[in-house]
């Protein structure tokens, strides 16, 4: 039996696989996404779609269900030490999405897999755990565990932080631990702020609260350390403590605890083979920007494979070095603002400084800068 071949195979069907693979269908690429779970992840983990991000994704026809499914974020509250001391606005930022949305991760991720479902029926292989990959120099083969293979002329690993690609090209990855942990969790709404989100900062920790769709808010509290036994009861605690907002425990219906990290590859291609999203970095998740990041990685990719196909010599190592290279210092970028956020969370030795930056990005003069920053303009 001759072995299927592709002009493109994708590793990993995380929201940067299922965007890409949509892209390159949509593109006239033949492409199969391949991912080893069988069953879509039900956790909630990223809820923030950045204007950026909606732009690209409205390019495969997805921007209407995910604005008719999540909630449109505006704006935030911001407190200090328990008093408010104004109220964060988007609504300068360029048209047409001035906002945030915000919905599960999971939720999104199915909006994706429907769409490549609709422009190619048979493009996401789910059950296909890929284990090697052999670039020929003229084209990869890739294999899976039960011994499955398909052929490409090129192959992007979307598949993540412990990346099968990458480790496979041998690229390194580093970075490391920062100190900060967190909880968070999902909770109805039991405050006033409707699509706002708020922000406590304070001695204790920053506390961050988002509206989710159905009423729910999402709660993220940093901790001094890691809590293991996250419990709904502990983390309402921490809230009610710090913000005197009481949450119903009864009403939990997502809890986790986290430690966050950074990690940036040295490239993001090696011959066929490229990277995108987590695969190639992790910047903390406060702020809310990794996944974003995999999209604008995905985007930028594919019009690079558009502009590659054109080339009549079908040359591409200068193109991918360029991909790399853009996209490696948005990703330091991202990272950078990602740490100032935290910054802005820490209790030790929350002061002055904080407040100062709080209240400058309240500021009417800076508003627009910061809002830019916030939505991840820049980063494209
Ligand atoms: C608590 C938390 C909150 C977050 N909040 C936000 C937020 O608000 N906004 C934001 O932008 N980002 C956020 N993020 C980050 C975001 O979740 C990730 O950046 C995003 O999931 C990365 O997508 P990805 O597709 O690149 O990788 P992943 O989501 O990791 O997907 C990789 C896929 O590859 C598959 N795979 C792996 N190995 C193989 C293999 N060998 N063969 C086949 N398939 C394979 C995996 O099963 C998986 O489905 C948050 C993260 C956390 C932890």
């Amino acid at each position: 039996m001759t072995t299927p071949h592709f002009d493109v195979v994708i590793v990993g069907a995380g929201p940067t696989g299922l965007f890409l693979g949509a892209l390159l269908v949509q593109a006239g690429f033949t492409c199969r996404v391949l991912e080893k779970r069988t069953e879509p992840t039900q956790h909630s983990r990223s809820i923030g779609i950045h204007p950026p991000a909606l732009e690209r994704l409205a390019r495969v026809g997805i921007a209407e269900a995910i604005l008719t499914q999540g909630v449109q974020v505006d704006g935030g509250f911001g407190f200090v030490n328990g008093h408010e001391i104004g109220r964060f606005s988007m609504a300068n930022c360029a048209p047409p999405y001035p906002f945030i949305v915000s919905l599960p991760q999971f939720e999104t991720e199915a909006i994706l897999e429907a769409r490549l479902f609709e422009l190619d029926p048979k493009a996401l292989t789910r059950g296909f755990d890929v284990v090697r990959l052999v670039d020929s120099g003229t084209e990869v083969l890739a294999q899976s565990r039960d011994g499955a293979e398909l052929q490409a002329g090129f192959v992007v690993g979307c598949d993540g932080m412990n990346s099968v690609v990458r480790k496979g090209l041998g690229i390194s990855y580093s970075g490391g631990d920062y100190p900060d942990t967190f909880v968070m969790g999902d909770f109805s709404d039991s405050t006033d702020f409707g699509p706002d989100a708020a922000i406590f900062l304070g001695r204790s920790g920053v506390v961050e609260s988002f509206p989710l769709p159905g009423g729910v808010r999402r709660w993220v509290v940093r901790t001094e350390t890691r809590v293991n036994d996250s419990e709904a009861n502990s983390l309402t605690a921490f809230i009610q403590q710090r913000t005197g907002i009481q949450v119903d425990a009864n009403t939990c219906s997502m809890i986790s605890s986290f430690g966050v990290s950074h990690f940036l590859t040295s490239s993001m291609f090696k011959g066929r083979m490229v990277l995108a999203g987590d695969a190639a970095h992790i910047v903390s998740p406060i702020g809310g920007q990794g996944m974003n990041l995999g999209w604008l990685d995905a985007f930028a990719l594919c019009e690079d494979l558009i502009s590659i196909r054109k080339e009549p010599t079908g040359a591409f190592h200068s193109t991918f070095a360029r991909y790399s290279k853009h996209r490696l210092k948005c990703a330091k970028k991202a990272r950078q603002r990602s740490e100032m956020n935290m910054w802005l969370g820490q209790s030790s030795g929350f002061g002055l400084a904080q407040k100062a930056l709080m209240h400058m990005v309240l500021s009417p003069v800076f508003k627009k800068h910061f809002a830019n920053q916030f939505t991840m303009r820049g980063l494209e």
